[in-house]
């Protein structure tokens, strides 16, 4: 049985007492049994994270890691870091980290595998641009970034994978894709996983969708089949909000 995610990333928002003051308003709320909950704070405020949601279910993860084991890699972290701190998951391949970073598929496969290979989770996000959709790509678009970043990886090592379809043009913009539209690549995707390795996997891997998911939305994204959950972006930075969604399996 594939699990319900809802991942919330902070991205570079809020330093250290804004985060605080989260993380306290996240400790008042209770977690439902069918979700695991997570959340991605900024390296900085990695630590503060884990001393607040110690006694809670809820997981702390990182945005972004370096392929590279360590060296001279001037303001990177690696997978090692990462986990010395007691992160497991790790956020591989979102849109912001391809276009602002120029992180390529054959740079995030990199990441992938080296995520992989320090026993971490990864969440793989893939998704379209507005100008590959207004043109029929936006199929195309997705198997080359799940084929170049991400199909290289044995069959033992996609247990610990997630993936996370957010189509660009609705990340941020408060524009969220359909549920049709989410279900209809969710669909796809998870038939693509099925050929690149076989059924089970397909069936137990965890698709989210992510792009402006808010409170007044989530319900009915989260009710297609093969949406198993959502990562968060703007909606997670109010643990109301936030909550909400959790609450909307
Ligand atoms: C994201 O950045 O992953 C995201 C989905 O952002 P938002 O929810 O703000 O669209």
């Amino acid at each position: 049985m594939r699990k319900n995610i809802v991942a919330g990333n902070w991205k570079m928002n809020n330093d250290l007492p804004q985060t605080e003051s989260l993380l306290q308003d996240l400790k008042k709320h209770v977690i439902p049994e069918n979700v695991s909950v997570m959340v991605a704070p900024a390296f900085t405020n990695l630590f503060q994270a884990f001393e607040y949601l110690r006694e809670t279910p809820i997981e702390v993860i990182a945005q972004n890691m370096h392929q590279s084991k360590k060296g001279a890699f001037t303001g990177e972290v690696s997978a090692q870091m990462l986990k010395s701190v007691g992160v497991n998951t790790v956020i591989i391949g979102h849109s912001e980290r391809r276009a602002y970073f120029n992180e390529t598929n054959a740079i995030l496969a990199e990441k992938v595998s080296a995520a992989l290979d320090s026993d971490m989770q990864v969440i793989f996000c893939f998704g379209e641009e507005l100008n590959d959709r207004k043109q029929g790509e936006h199929l195309e678009v997705v198997n080359a970034q799940l084929e170049q970043g991400l199909f290289h990886i044995e069959e033992s090592q996609m247990k610990n994978v997630i993936l996370a379809y957010e189509p660009v043009w609705a990340i941020g913009t408060g524009e969220t894709a359909s549920p049709d539209q989410a279900q209809e690549i969710h669909k796809y995707v998870r038939e693509h996983v099925k050929r690149a390795y076989n059924t089970a996997i397909a069936e137990n891997i965890s698709i989210l969708y992510g792009g402006s998911v808010k409170p007044a939305n989530a319900q009915e994204i989260f009710a297609k089949p093969d949406v198993d959950g959502g990562l968060i972006g703007g909606a997670a930075l109010k643990a109301e909000d936030f909550m909400a969604i959790v609450n909307a399996f």
